[in-house]
């Protein structure tokens, strides 16, 4: 028997408790999985509190990240003991996830954990910073380069934000964070590597088709009015990698950036981003990342405190990444 977080539904709502899993109960998957940690990412929120329609099936062992060793596995490519990270997938949202103590797991949805990063920091990227390298080379891939200008990251104090923030500074970019919490977290954030912080306020209202240009390029976590408001700003020839709905996912905008500023606006997802580019991904993490990021923009929680953690990151509270040790 060991420990997990169990979601549950009662009368349409979500319920989530500390629980006892026996390991029959696992679903089938080739690798089993003695978890170290898990992480809390937005989605997560959503799928704890219920307030997203994350998890079809229950009960269900949430977790969309996790790092561990390998206990068994009948695949050639894993062996007991390697040290394995999971991302995505629809893992921890119709397939049991990483906030328990053990996972059985599909080979294809395995990274080996990447050289010079611990359990612990690879948590601290986990899908949040995995996506946010993503979008900074989906940015690099559309011909944007630090000396083109200022590179705008929104929901800068939040998971993806605040790994982009500090991906695009490492690799020579002038950053501007966008905040709603620049009294909590600006120090934060030019500590990350911001050299500007950008009130959330003053791009949250609908404006102009097209506004002054002021961005070479951005990472956009918010979606909504805000990425609108970033596309009127984007330079002739510049590009928005947007992966995020922190704001809303509707987008109230015009053609005009688009068909006038030859401005792209890039998809990002890393949930089913495939095994090469992921693990090529990770490898520039941990390359990138500097030490001072790990102390700066994480923190450490126990299984208990998730259901609060949960509430407070769906109401946008919670900043940088948090970790959860099994
Ligand atoms: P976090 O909650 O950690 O960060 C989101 C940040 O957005 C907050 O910290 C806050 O930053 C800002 N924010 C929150 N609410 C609002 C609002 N109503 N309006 C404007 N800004 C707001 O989440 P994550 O970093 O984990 O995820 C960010 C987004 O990216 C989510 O929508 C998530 O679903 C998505 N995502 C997508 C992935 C993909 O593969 N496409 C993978 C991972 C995440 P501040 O206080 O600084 O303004």
């Amino acid at each position: 028997m060991f420990k997990a977080l169990i979601l549950n539904q009662e009368d349409k709502k979500t319920l989530a408790s500390i629980g006892s899993i026996d390991e029959s109960q696992l679903p089938e998957g080739e690798v089993l999985v003695d978890v170290d940690y898990s992480s809390l990412n937005y989605k997560d929120g959503l799928a704890v509190t219920g307030r997203g329609k994350i998890v079809r099936e229950f009960p269900m062992v949430p977790g969309i990240d996790l790092v561990g060793k390998v206990a068994e596995s009948s695949d050639d490519r894993y062996k007991p003991g390697d040290a394995v990270v999971l991302t995505g997938w629809g893992v921890g949202e119709n397939r049991w996830g990483g906030m328990a103590q053990r996972a059985r797991l599909k080979a294809d949805h395995l990274v080996p954990l990447t050289e010079g990063l611990s359990g612990k920091q690879a948590m601290m990227i986990g899908t949040a910073g995995l996506t946010a390298m993503l979008c900074v080379q989906a940015l690099e891939d559309a011909g944007v380069t630090p000396d083109k200008g200022t590179v705008l990251v929104t929901g800068a104090s939040g998971g993806v934000g605040s790994v982009a923030v500090t991906l695009l500074a490492q690799l020579g970019y002038t950053v501007a964070a966008v905040t709603g919490r620049a009294a909590e977290n600006g120090e934060m954030l030019k500590a990350l590597g911001a050299s500007e912080i950008v009130e959330r306020s003053t791009l949250s209202e609908p404006g102009r088709p097209l506004d002054k240009q002021r961005w070479a390029g951005a990472v956009d976590t918010v979606g909504s009015t805000l990425l609108a408001n970033v596309l009127a700003q984007v330079n002739y020839g510049g590009a928005v990698a947007a992966c995020g709905l922190a704001g809303g996912f509707d987008l109230p905008t015009t053609v005009m950036p688009f068909i006038l500023r030859n401005v792209a606006l890039l998809g990002v997802d890393s949930v089913m981003c495939p095994f090469d580019k992921r693990q090529a991904a990770w490898k520039r993490l941990a390359k990138l990342l500097p030490e001072s990021f790990y102390q700066q923009a994480c923190e450490e929680i126990t299984l208990e405190q998730v259901p609060e953690y949960a509430d407070a990151i769906t109401r946008g509270q919670v900043s940088g990444r948090v970790v959860i040790k099994l």
